[in-house]
């Protein structure tokens, strides 16, 4: 079936057919980390204990692990239906924070990798530059994540040249902490107009603090006075926000990108997906620190999160559907093309098992919550990115050369 203004209809063939999706925030290398970061280090574990778990988890990469990484990672993306992802891409140098011979060979490995599994890449080069909102230079294991403006830029130029619509180049700013206000401007100013900007921007309460203590706002509400915030851009982890930042967003355009099981996973907290859907706010989801690797995971978790909170059921609808799953579906669909800086987005497609026991009696009413809120088998069958058929019957074409070279890469990083 394919999407309609009216709903959603059966399709002629043997399938039922949906868009791909987009992720919107993914860190390829920490698919290797997923489930290694579970016991506790200290009786108040947090996202910055986790951090120092990442930081040396980091350290051990260099770009043959982080293809190898990378390739499963994607190849697992498209399994699940995914047919895009947007890589937030700060591992650029060599541990010691020296650059590697060729400065983009860990962007490389990453074009790479996708380009092996067939999955849509939009690569977001990060601009990291400080350690905090006092401009602290950057810790020893954040060395090789940090830039000079011209040599980012160059690097942004670089990797243009190799754009195609497989390929879209667009821009990261690690966060309001990492980036300098003037550095922010300066590398804004060098961006071709479509081009897709993502930040982290509000995940953390500390960082809210530390912005109003030092830049005298609150972030989204810096990001929103300080920069020409529209369509283009992706605020990922708009996760503490008051009501007039929600507000703020949607009037902007800019769309939010929420990782439901990161956030659950990191106790970074919730988003406040309804008042961001009253205020006509545009939103995606992502799969970030690679814990799930699943769109139904994550936009099931959307709608519960809300649930938990409020102790109500069926929060996420429209005036115009009263269905939870197509509303998260939707969401997730109209926002791909700006945030992905892609327009081809829309032409794939995921074909679902209808022999699936989960689907027995489906009606085109109740298809998308059926497949979003039944049970936990895969239900993608085939998937189709720019024409071509990169999953059949559930298993990539290259599944097991894929997986051998993840599991030698494993070994490396972990011994
Ligand atoms: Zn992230």
């Amino acid at each position: 079936m394919l999407w309609t203004p009216s709903g959603w209809q059966p399709d002629a063939g043997d399938g039922w057919r949906v868009p791909g999706i987009a992720n919107l925030h993914s860190h390829a290398f920490q698919r290797a980390m997923a489930g290694l970061a579970e016991r506790q280090t200290h009786p108040e574990d947090s996202f910055w204990t986790w951090r120092e778990t990442m930081y040396r988890f980091a350290a051990r990469f260099d770009p043959d692990t982080l293809h190898a990484v990378a390739a499963q990672l994607y190849l697992e993306m498209l399994e699940a239906g995914y047919t895009t992802v947007c890589e937030f891409h700060y591992l650029h140098h060599a541990p010691d924070g020296r650059p590697y011979a060729d400065p983009a060979a860990m962007s490389r490995a990453l074009i790479a990798a996708a380009r092996d599994t067939g999955i849509r890449l939009t690569l977001l080069p990060v601009l990291y530059m400080s350690g905090g909102f006092d401009g602290r230079p950057l810790g020893e294991r954040q060395r090789r994540f940090g830039h000079g403006v011209g040599a980012f830029v160059a690097l942004l130029d670089t990797l243009r040249g190799e754009e195609c619509d497989m390929l879209r180049i667009g821009c990261a700013l690690h966060s309001l902490r990492a980036v300098p206000a003037d550095a922010m401007h300066d590398v804004l100013a060098t961006l071709p107009a479509s081009s897709p900007i993502h930040i982290h921007i509000a995940e953390q309460l500390g960082e809210v603090q530390d912005c109003i203590a030092l830049r005298g706002a609150r972030p989204v509400e810096w990001l929103l006075a300080n920069a020409a915030v529209d369509r283009h851009w992706t605020l990922v982890h708009a996760t503490h926000l008051t009501g007039a930042e929600v507000q703020g967003i949607a009037d902007s355009a800019a769309t939010v990108a929420i990782c439901p099981t990161t956030e659950a996973n990191l106790g970074d907290g919730l988003f406040p997906l309804r008042s961001h859907l009253d205020a006509g706010g545009r939103w995606g989801v992502g799969s970030d620190s690679q814990i799930s690797v699943s769109p139904i995971e994550e936009l099931r978790w959307l709608e519960y999160g809300q649930r938990l909170a409020t102790h109500h059921r069926n929060i996420a609808v429209r005036a115009d559907s009263h269905s939870v799953g197509e509303t998260l579906l939707r969401g997730v669909l109209d926002s791909a093309m700006t945030a992905t800086g892609n327009d081809a987005v829309g032409s794939d497609r995921v074909t679902l098992d209808a022999d699936a026991a989960q689907f027995a009696g489906l009606t085109a009413n109740d298809a998308i919550d059926r497949w979003i809120f039944s049970g936990n088998r895969n239900l993608v069958r085939d998937v189709e990115v720019a024409g071509e058929r990169v999953v059949s019957d559930g298993r990539h074409r290259d599944r097991e050369a894929v997986a051998a070279r993840y599991r030698t890469a494993m070994q490396r990083l972990l011994a």
